[in-house]
């Protein structure tokens, strides 16, 4: 589903990323782990197409094609959903119209009518009630005087909703307390199916009790410096990177 090849990227000439590598394929769940300022967000950014990303080498093939001159709006319809790590607020619009609009314009980009008023509610009501959301949430303003888990729920409902073939979810776990994380974990672990792929970036190893991964990555200077299935990172949440960087500076 998703191919990285020998990805460079650059925000405002600095290079961030340095050569990054990786196959996800279709019913997997990888985590991308590593320190803070590592690249994380800027990976899954930069797969989604946000703006400020300047792609100086390598590709991102996504369901077969090469997806870098694509705009995000457009990968979004053809399937790829970004959760924020900081989701932003939209005031005066609802989360329901905001979700109304987002539905539509895929349908749109792939020649199908609007949803129905009543398709929608009967949908709307589903996903809520998946990530444990009140109904009045539905009518407030997007993310505005949300608290910290009440926006990461949101951001679940929103992909709920959207029902993408490629999840990023970019430390969907932070600020989020334990009761917020079981929601946050159901909600995304209702929503594995063997036609989905997700990627969840995350700096501790907290969220990985809930989801467990197939597979697990670091990126540590801008770089995949290591793989493993879900025991390495238990052996990060030990160890800490800073063997992994031994590793880097020997070579
Ligand atoms: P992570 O998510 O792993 O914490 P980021 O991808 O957010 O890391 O950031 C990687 C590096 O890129 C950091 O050094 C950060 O300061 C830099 N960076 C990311 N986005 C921007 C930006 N918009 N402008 C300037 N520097 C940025
Ligand atoms: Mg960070
Ligand atoms: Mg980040």
């Amino acid at each position: 589903m998703l191919v990285i090849k020998n990805l460079h990227v650059s925000v405002f000439d600095t290079p961030i990323l340095k050569g990054v590598d990786l196959e996800v394929n279709a019913g997997e769940v990888h985590a991308i782990m590593g320190p803070n300022g590592s690249g994380k967000s800027t990976l899954s950014n930069v797969i989604a197409g946000r703006d400020g990303y300047e792609v100086t080498e390598g590709s991102i093939e996504y369901m077969g094609s090469d997806v870098t001159e694509l705009e995000a709006d457009e990968r979004a319809c053809e399937g790829i959903f970004l959760a924020f790590q900081y989701p932003v607020e939209i005031p005066g619009v609802s989360n329901m119209a905001m979700l109304k609009a987002a539905i539509n314009s895929k349908r749109k980009y792939h020649g199908e009518d609007e949803i129905s008023a009543g398709d929608f509610l009967k949908l709307i009501r589903e996903k809520a009630d998946l990530v444990e959301m009140k109904q009045e949430f539905l009518k407030r303003s997007v993310n505005e005087g949300f608290s910290g888990g009440e926006k990461k729920r949101n951001e679940i409902l929103q992909m709920a909703m959207l029902e993408p073939k490629l999840a990023l979810l970019d430390e969907t776990d932070s600020g989020l307390d334990i009761d917020a994380l079981k929601v946050v974990s159901k909600g995304v672990n209702a929503l594995r199916s063997p036609d989905r792929a997700m990627v969840l970036v995350t700096h501790y190893q907290r969220l990985l009790d809930y989801i467990v991964p197939d597979h697990v990555h670091v990126l540590a200077n801008g770089r995949i410096v290591k793989s493993g299935d879900k025991s390495l990172a238990l052996e990060l949440e030990e160890k800490g990177y800073g063997w992994i960087d031994g590793l880097q500076k020997a070579g």
